[in-house]
């Protein structure tokens, strides 16, 4: 299988040099993360391939939200698979908006207020009731930053994505603002109220099934209708994209992808990518997360340094990954000062 195939190859890749202070800035796991942390994931290497972008004032500051019928009832709100500039204004993620005899139901809210304003707007339109529930997948800000639009109370997430938007929600805001720009004005850090754990959950007559996992980040909430055999698996599945991996946890990642693996459903809705049917999700993150991880390892105990391990050739199969380079190099960035912090312990410090 191509997925197994070992990245011999020594590619010949261009080598941005400005992410190099970065990249020693890269999260630290179990240690809180900074400004400057949370900056160089979001800011400095996210725009740096997009800089001719920087003076797109022409765009029009107006999400054009084009809804996909699903099923009846269901429909996802595609995002761009591109990484967040300010020509697309961060709408990089999936939003799904379900009906229920209670209100509409809404799978994480977009990357700012006037996001959410317009989804909030788009929910009304499709199912003519105001918006019951309103679920968070995770913390990252693409997912959270439309949560200004809807009543706080009405808002869900796992104890873990409210302490991590806690932590850390307005330095992912700073970020916002330097990289979709415009699109940002006014936007604030919205808490989701209701926590929720493992278990059912019926909001009018929908049940969903909250699955709490981990890996993607710390905390990463998939949701499973019961009606539409629908599986909402936010950013634990990739499709055509690159998976993202500032706060991720490989190991647990592959587990939680098993999890989901594991339950039949009739659909999976991605955090980005379309939706499908046939599980390609799950084995493509699955089979990219593997097959990055053991390059950068094998990179990292064959002497290589950051710059060396980035300009590897990446295996053929991900040629039709969106951002497949730019996230291998981001992915880098985040797992060597991991690694050298496990493998090269501080002489100064007791073990
Ligand atoms: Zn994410």
């Amino acid at each position: 299988m191509e997925a197994e195939r070992p990245f011999a190859g020594r590619g010949i890749a261009m080598i941005d040099h400005r992410k190099q202070g970065g990249a020693c800035n890269g999260i630290r796991r179990g240690k809180s993360f900074g400004r400057r942390d949370v900056l160089s994931l979001l800011t400095g290497t996210a725009l740096a391939p997009f800089l001719p972008m920087l003076d797109a004032q022409a765009a029009p500051l107006t999400y054009a939200l084009r809804p996909q019928r699903l099923t009846d009832g269901i429909w996802l709100v595609p995002g761009a698979q591109e990484a967040i500039t300010r020509a697309n204004g961060g709408a990089i993620a999936n939003v799904a908006i379900l009906d229920s005899s209670e209100g509409a139901i809404i799978v994480d809210t977009g990357p700012s207020k006037r996001f959410g304003e317009a989804l909030a707007a788009l929910a009304k339109e499709l199912t003519g009731k105001p918006v019951a529930r309103v679920y968070i997948t995770h913390f990252h800000p693409d997912h959270v930053f439309g949560n200004q639009a809807f009543p706080a109370d009405v808002i869900a997430a796992p104890q873990g994505v409210i302490d991590g938007l806690k932590q850390v929600g307005e330095d992912f805001a700073s970020a916002m603002y330097h990289t979709a720009g415009d699109w940002m004005r006014g936007t604030e850090v919205v808490l989701p109220r209701r926590a929720v754990g493992v278990g059912l959950d019926e909001v009018g007559d929908r049940r969903l099934r909250l699955l709490p996992l981990k890996g993607h980040t710390g905390s990463d909430l998939a949701i499973f209708d019961e009606r539409s055999g629908f599986l909402f698996a936010g950013d634990l599945v990739f499709l055509d994209r690159a998976p993202t991996t500032p706060h991720a946890d490989l190991e647990r990642w592959q587990i939680s992808l098993a999890t989901l693996g594991a339950i039949p459903h009739n659909l999976l809705v991605p955090g980005h990518g379309p939706a499908e049917h046939g599980g390609r999700g799950i084995v493509q993150t699955r089979d990219w997360l593997s097959a990055i991880d053991r390059q950068v390892r094998e990179a990292f105990d064959s002497g290589l340094d950051m710059t060396e391990a980035i300009a590897l050739a990446l295996p053929r199969w991900t040629e039709t990954i969106a951002l497949a380079r730019y996230e291998y190099e981001r992915t880098v960035m985040h797992l060597y000062p991991r690694l050298e912090a496990a493998r090269l312990p501080r002489v100064d410090r007791k073990s």
